[in-house]
């Protein structure tokens, strides 16, 4: 009778030897890991030239490889998703930084955000025209202000008296994204919809993101965007809205969100997947792809990067493809592209 009643006793121990442990997966923690995003949206391999391509895996792998940098000597999960994210800005490959979108005026007006996992300390910025890298500000936003979320000529003030540089504007320019605009506006006008909803570019959206996990078992999130083409009155999207594109917390996740952020608003995509990690124990990929599954629900689009303190992994979109990819300490870099 006794050894019947071993079994469970022994069972009940291991699975309570695990809690303690965190996730009951096989895979050793690794010692550091980072998710990159470049945008989701119509992404397909029969519309991109092989050059297309090579420029954007060349430009995933250096981001990948700036983070990697900071995380093995040591750096803090914030250190590298601001140094990725900084890289990534300066590529006018993606829509953030030089390469933005334009809003209906002609503008260049980007946000971002940026949360630290261990304290849940935040800085965020939006609408700003004259700031190289957004991501930074964020951060100066998170560490050096009582406040976390400075907007427009606000926001441009506290980057001076922080003794950043204001670029002029047209540094942002890139005639792909002017085409774009004016794509957008023969649009527009051909429907005869002058709504105030932004308009869906016709093509890849672009947001970057980061999320990463440091040698102290820290995590840290950033997003960074020029938001939708053809946007006016002052839009602001869910990639500076901390809990919609953006959300970082130890005790459960990391995410950066990308796609048609008024429906990441209204779903709290980040912060619901961060709860339903925390509250009903979901795994990673799980609670990720419920979170995207939700948003399709609604017809909108995008996709989503997720890591935990474990170092799992989820990169669930619902486009053709998502520019994505992570390193894991000790494995060799992942890049994507398409559905696969
Ligand atoms: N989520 C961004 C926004 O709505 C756009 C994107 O991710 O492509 O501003």
């Amino acid at each position: 009778m006794a050894q019947f009643r071993l079994f469970p006793t022994l069972a009940l121990v291991f699975s309570l030897l695990l809690g303690c442990t965190g996730k009951s997966t096989s895979k050793k923690k690794p010692d550091y890991a980072l998710v990159i995003h470049g945008g989701a949206g119509t992404i397909l391999k029969k519309n991109m030239s092989e050059e297309e391509e090579k420029a954007y895996r060349d430009a995933l792998e250096a981001a990948l490889q700036t983070g990697e940098e900071v995380l093995a000597s040591g750096g803090s999960s914030v250190d590298a998703v601001v140094a990725v994210i900084t890289l990534m800005e300066d590529s006018p490959l993606f829509n953030a930084g030089k390469g933005a979108v334009f809003t209906h005026e002609g503008k260049n007006e980007l946000d971002a955000s940026l949360m630290n996992g261990k304290d849940l300390n935040v800085g965020a910025i939006a609408g700003v025209t004259r700031i190289k890298n957004p991501i930074q500000l964020a951060r100066k936003v998170m560490e050096n202000s009582e406040h976390v979320f400075f907007a427009r000529d606000g926001a441009e003030a506290f980057a001076l008296e922080q003794g950043m540089e204001l670029m002029d504007p047209s540094y942002f320019y890139t005639d792909r994204r002017w085409q774009g605009l004016q794509r957008a506006l023969e649009k527009e006008k051909s429907q005869k919809s002058a709504t105030t909803e932004p308009q869906i570019p016709d093509s890849k959206f672009g947001t970057v993101g980061c999320v990463a996990l440091d040698k102290n078992g820290n995590l840290a999130a950033g997003t960074s965007t020029g938001g939708m083409t053809n946007k006016r009155f002052g839009r602001i999207g869910d990639s500076p809205i901390i809990g919609a594109g953006t959300y970082a917390n130890n005790n459960s996740c990391a995410v950066s969100a990308t796609g048609h952020g008024e429906f990441f608003i209204r779903n709290m995509v980040a912060y619901d997947i961060a709860a339903m990690m925390s509250y009903q124990s979901m795994p990673v990929a799980q609670a990720a792809e419920a979170a995207i599954e939700k948003v399709g629900k609604m017809n909108a689009t995008g996709g989503v990067i997720v890591l935990d303190g474990n170092g799992n992994i989820a990169m669930p979109f619902n486009t053709e493809g998502m520019y994505r990819g992570y390193i894991i300490a000790g494995e060799k870099p992942v890049i994507k592209i398409y559905k696969e």
